[in-house]
């Protein structure tokens, strides 16, 4: 499963930035992931509720939101959002579009708290 390997650099990611805030305690994990990442949200909870086990995120809550798809139309110029099944330009209908956003997987907020003073 490949959410497990995404979930582990997630966590080293949330471990460091929790280091990096002297927190020992991560609250909450706000994830935005593109409709084009391939990564199942489901799965990936499920990994989580497993790879946060022994890390400052062990009481954490995961939530994902998905984000929209936008590309670039290379014919027009335009850009704007477009469907998983239709990825063509919003304006002119051309299938040259570059995409600019929908296959991301972004850590959004953490929030931290027990942050030690020294
Ligand atoms: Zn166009």
């Amino acid at each position: 499963m490949h959410e497990m390997s995404i979930c582990q650099g997630l966590m080293r990611q949330v471990e460091q930035i929790a280091r990096d805030n002297r927190a020992r305690q991560v609250d909450s994990i706000v994830l935005s992931i593109g409709p084009l990442a391939g990564i199942e949200p489901q799965l990936l909870k499920q990994a989580f509720t497993v790879a946060r086990m022994g890390t400052v995120a062990e009481k954490a809550e995961l939530e994902i939101r998905t984000g929209p798809i936008v590309v670039e139309c290379r014919s027009c110029g335009a850009s704007g959002e477009a469907e998983v099944n239709r990825l063509l330009c919003p304006s002119c209908g051309d299938w040259q579009v570059n995409l600019k956003q929908g296959d991301e997987l972004l850590l959004l907020r953490l929030e931290v708290s027990d942050v030690s003073e020294s």
